[in-house]
């Protein structure tokens, strides 16, 4: 229950995934074997998330010098309703119907977009600097900080006077592996955000089909033209490929006079004459060429008729 005290004391204190990443690296300024130490905890167990609650996931991670000691490291999802209205009318994380959202791709989009605040309960989180430097840090959202629970306004001007980095190794190592979190992150968004999630999916779902019918008229038209201009160039091409292939036979054998007629003008030319023509009558008349051409043209052209018709009305 104090974690939620500590959430509706904590009006401050925002950063995003990348940010936090960026300021981090900093560390190994201050602590050249941080990355190696940083080791140390997995070799003793690594993280465990053991609680979520709406706003907060809390971790269990290992001490990397004192055997059987665990610190407390809290994530503080931060600014999630904003994020959600900006990610969820998205159509790309839509799933292929465009009936539901797809929380797998959601997820991955608002947690490296949320800001972030953490807290360690280790003594480095207060001591060398990482609780004050996440006091000050000024964030994308105009928060103060990014520090989790109550300020540190105690510069660390002895350890670590430069400030670098931004958190412990316990947080550090949280932040890195959040990433990994993300099919968790995609159930967490499902059970405490659902309903705005299905608010905000739903409005954005009736505006779209809003605007697909207002350009119906527009996409019928777009299909009706290639579909007919397709079947047109059916038509016409298809006796001619039959057309050649059988008279180069049919004058060897000296057979019906009546139907060369047309095609000597071909036969009869040395190779330069045929191959032109038939080289015009292959790339057009293919078997290949005119699936490609129909198949595109009469089933799929539907939907990305509808679609491009969709922009052009905006
Ligand atoms: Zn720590």
């Amino acid at each position: 229950m104090s974690i939620f005290n500590k959430l509706t004391e904590a009006v401050i204190n925002e950063l995003d995934y990348a940010g936090m990443t960026r300021k981090q690296q900093s560390v190994t300024k201050l602590f050249p074997p941080f990355q190696a130490r940083k080791q140390k905890l997995v070799d003793n167990g690594g993280l465990v998330l053991v609680n979520q609650f709406p706003e907060l996931w809390q971790f269990k991670v290992p001490s990397g010098t004192k055997p059987g000691v665990e610190y407390d490291v809290y994530v503080h999802f931060f600014n999630i309703v904003p994020s959600l209205k900006k990610w969820v009318p998205a159509r790309g994380l839509w799933n292929k119907d465009e009936t539901a959202i797809d929380y797998r791709s959601l997820a991955a989009e608002v947690l490296f977009d949320i800001d972030i605040k953490t807290d360690c309960s280790c003594p480095a989180d207060t001591f060398w600097g990482p609780e004050y430097i996440k006091t000050q840090y000024k964030n994308k959202s105009g928060g103060v900080s990014a520090q989790f629970g109550d300020d540190e306004d105690r510069a660390p001007r002895v350890r670590n006077p430069h400030q670098y980095g931004l958190l412990c190794k316990h947080g550090a190592y949280v932040v890195e592996k959040l990433p990994m979190f993300t099919s968790t992150f995609a159930k967490w968004l499902k059970d405490f955000y659902s309903d705005d999630i299905d608010k905000m999916f739903i409005a954005a779902q009736q505006e779209w089909f809003g605007i697909q019918k207002a350009a119906g008229e527009l996409g019928k038209a777009e299909e009706e033209q290639p579909v007919a201009f397709a079947k047109g160039g059916k038509h016409v091409e298809l006796p001619k490929e039959v057309g050649p292939e059988e008279k180069s036979e049919e004058p060897e054998g000296g057979g019906a006079v009546g139907a060369v007629k047309p095609k000597p003008k071909p036969t009869g030319g040395a190779p330069k004459a045929t191959s032109p023509e038939e080289e015009k009558g292959k790339t057009k008349e293919t078997p290949k060429g005119l699936t490609k051409a129909t198949t595109p043209a009469n089933t799929p052209a539907t939907k990305p008729a509808t679609r491009k018709a969709g922009p052009e009305t905006k």
